[in-house]
């Protein structure tokens, strides 16, 4: 994977204080979704933007339980873990026409977890040619405006999905 030029998530690294509790935890009792940019939630797992992205549309899949490792998630977490993956994969690609993703964990602070107390798998759309674009995106003004418009596409089309299918 060729490394995306990313300036803004040094604010967060910076930002980052493992006394304040876990904000993962927080968004999954919290009840403004929107403010949260949380866009699905499943049995076990939920869906939430990186308000610190790697790219425009980058989500993370968090199970519900706060757990550190893989070790600590029975195989039905697990599995919904990977079914809401892929969930949020085919919402990403059809609404961000993104041509490809990087999907997967950082476990543990040394593989770089911003988060590591609690598991949570990323998806991080790419596009031809992003490596060369992304720099141009790097401003932190600009960032969380965008991130509101992504999100408000996404729920959208999320939201209109969820209802064709009950
Ligand atoms: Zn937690």
């Amino acid at each position: 994977m060729d490394n995306l030029w990313a300036p803004w998530r040094l604010q967060y690294v910076e930002s980052i204080d493992q006394d304040e509790g876990c904000f993962f935890c927080h968004h999954s009792i919290s009840k403004n979704d929107k403010k949260n940019l949380l866009l699905h939630r499943g049995k076990h797992t939920f869906c939430v933007m990186n308000l610190f992205p790697y790219s425009n549309g980058h989500v993370m899949i968090v199970p519900y339980k706060h757990v550190g490792s893989l070790d600590g998630l029975k195989e039905s977490e697990l599995a919904d873990m990977m079914v809401t993956t892929r969930k949020m994969k085919r919402l990403l690609k059809k609404t961000l026409k993104a041509d490809g993703f990087n999907i997967g964990m950082n476990i543990g602070r040394v593989a770089g977890a911003g988060v590591e107390h609690h598991v949570h798998m990323h998806i991080v759309p790419r596009w031809s040619g992003d490596t060369n674009f992304m720099p141009v995106l790097g401003n932190t003004k600009v960032i969380p405006e965008a991130i509101q418009t992504t999100y408000s596409k996404l729920k959208k089309v999320h939201d209109s999905e969820s209802k064709k299918r009950k």
